[in-house]
């Protein structure tokens, strides 16, 4: 693995993830020295090259020919760290998710909530980002309206034309009027 003292544990398991997802895992100790102790086997960083998506700067080493091969304290010593933090953020992750759900907000942070979106609101003229309207439009389309909601609408709507003519909707219709005619004298 050749580690240097700031490998960077993110790059790590993502080489790592990238070997397996592309060649499966390591089945074979490639060390023709190999003195058949280890049936665990694992991809070696070759010595001098660099940690990157490339699969012929790894070769398969049994655990036993890997710690030979490039083990230090030092390594080990990182590996076992990472192994701990990933299993310790995972844990940590979950108990924060379970203690949000379903946890009443307080007062306090509805209070702060509300003047954000109240500032947003004031600064853009609107509450949500536009790809949030989008995916709240889309979301309504073929819901139907509560009883209240039509009633607001209907009231809403009274004396105004029922349709707005825009020019597009006009082709629209000049169009599909043509296809129509068309059609009949077939
Ligand atoms: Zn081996």
């Amino acid at each position: 693995m050749a580690w240097k003292n700031t490998i960077d544990p993110h790059l790590y398991w993502r080489v790592h993830a990238w070997l397996q997802y592309r060649y499966g895992k390591a089945t074979k100790c490639e060390n023709p020295e190999c003195p058949q102790k280890s049936n665990n086997y694992s991809w070696a960083l070759l010595k001098g090259k660099k940690y990157g998506k490339k699969r012929e700067n790894f070769i398969q080493l049994c655990y036993s020919c890997h710690a030979k091969y490039d083990f230090t304290e030092h390594t080990r010593e990182l590996l076992r760290k990472i192994n701990k933090n990933k299993i310790v953020s995972k844990e940590t992750r979950q108990k924060h998710s379970n203690a949000r759900l379903g946890k009443p907000l307080s007062e306090e942070t509805k209070r702060k909530i509300s003047k954000i979106r109240l500032e947003r609101k004031k600064r853009l003229g609107y509450l949500n980002s536009p790809e949030t309207r989008e995916k709240i439009r889309k979301a309504r389309i073929g819901k139907k309206l509560t009883e209240e909601a039509k009633r607001k609408v209907s009231e809403a709507r009274k004396g105004k034309p029922t349709h707005k003519w825009t020019i597009k909707s006009r082709k629209k219709l000049s169009e599909s009027l043509k296809r129509f005619n068309r059609l009949k004298t077939l």
